[in-house]
């Protein structure tokens, strides 16, 4: 008999499970509190449980995250865990702390359907998505981690690591749910992050479902550069996109929608491409976030020089809006944004395209 891994699991779900074996919902409370507020795996340690039922669940049940199989440390404090999922794949999440709040980077996929062209995730191909445990998982590993260390635990998470969140909807929201829940994680929406390349339709879910903090990958301020660079936008072009942006945050006011920008040098940072950016945004609550473009092996795109930036990011200022050149973190272990990869067994085949171009580049 296959165990249920209790992981998979937000508060409802939890409450069915036990419902399911003749239990009061209310054991869903103190199970989802002993596996996410105090990090216990074992069922023997969950005292309130009762023998009996301590028996039933090992036998039926697990508790049961990715495995941390590789840390690496950076220069500048990031940490990158490679963790082991039960297939065979691997994936990446990236631990950042800072002055007042310790951040990570949560993976949605393995490898990434959709194919933005500076991006290293996408060269890696696309093999599934993951399960809410295997999100969720992340974050528990990461704090178990640090408790080891004596480090505080993760105060914000961003679904920015590997894959398309709004592309795997329903373990995500399941695995988000968990992070906003007083009884496991408790971070308030303003500290829980999701990343879209610009899927329209999950956006408009996700405000019903579970409205945190949208970040969108815009990129590009012309459907012709965006076409190019975030294949995503044939679907949902420039216009549909900003719209539902501007639907996220209608009826809450006072939260904003961070456009990020990732600047790439000749590409999209010219002077034009700021005065287009900021006529586009101009009326939607919003800040910017410009990343300088991280290099990756085997890319043609360059990053630009250090004064392109700044001037990128004055005019923007200089338009009134609330813009930010996210500083370049963990790039000496490839942690830096678009550097995650993993191992992922390829799907699409595209890593081996990608190898193919490559081999011909050469010869
Ligand atoms: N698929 C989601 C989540 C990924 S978030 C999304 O597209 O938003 C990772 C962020 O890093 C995105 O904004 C992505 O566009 C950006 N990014 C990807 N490759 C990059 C690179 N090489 N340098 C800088 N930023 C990059």
């Amino acid at each position: 008999m296959t165990l249920s891994n209790l992981m998979n699991f937000d508060r409802p779900a939890m409450a069915e499970f036990f419902c399911n074996l003749g239990e009061k919902r209310f054991r869903a409370e103190q199970v989802v509190k002993w596996i996410h507020q105090l990090g216990v795996a074992d069922f023997d340690a969950m005292t309130n449980l009762g023998k009996n039922l301590r028996a039933v669940l090992q036998h039926t049940a697990e508790v049961a995250p990715p495995a941390v199989l590789g840390e690496q440390w950076s220069a500048d404090g990031t940490c990158k865990w490679l963790m082991r999922l039960g297939d065979g794949n691997a994936i990446e999440t990236v631990f950042i702390p800072e002055t007042e709040r310790v951040t990570l980077c949560v993976s949605s996929q393995v490898g990434c359907a959709l194919n933005c062209s500076f991006c290293a995730t996408a060269r890696q191909g696309f093999a599934r998505n993951l399960g809410p445990a295997e999100i969720i998982g992340q974050l528990w590993a990461a704090n178990e981690r640090l408790r080891t260390f004596g480090a505080p635990r993760v105060t914000n998470v961003v679904m920015m690591g590997m894959g398309e969140p709004l592309l795997n909807y329903d373990a995500v929201v399941t695995a988000m749910n968990l992070m906003l829940d007083d009884f496991a994680y408790g971070l308030s929406r303003r500290r829980v992050t999701l990343s879209t390349a610009g899927h329209v339709s999950g956006i408009d879910r996700l405000k019903e479902d579970c409205p945190v903090s949208l970040a969108v990958s815009l990129h590009a301020t012309t459907d012709t550069l965006r076409d190019t660079l975030v294949p995503l936008n044939k679907k949902y072009p420039i216009a549909k996109l900003l719209n539902a942006c501007r639907r996220y945050v209608a009826d809450a006011p006072r939260t904003r929608v961070t456009f990020e920008y990732t600047l790439i040098d000749g590409v999209n940072d010219s002077d034009k491409d700021a005065d287009r950016l900021a006529a586009l945004v101009a009326d939607v609550p919003c800040k910017i976030n410009l990343i300088p473009f991280n290099l990756f092996e085997g890319t043609i795109y360059r990053r630009p020089p250090r004064l392109r930036i700044d001037r990128f990011r004055e005019t923007l200022l200089s338009r009134g809006l609330f813009t930010v050149t996210r500083t370049t973190r963990g790039d000496d272990i490839d942690a830096a944004c678009g550097q995650l990869a993993g191992q992922v067994q390829d799907r699409t085949r595209r890593a081996q395209r990608y190898r193919c171009h490559r081999t011909a580049d050469v010869h």
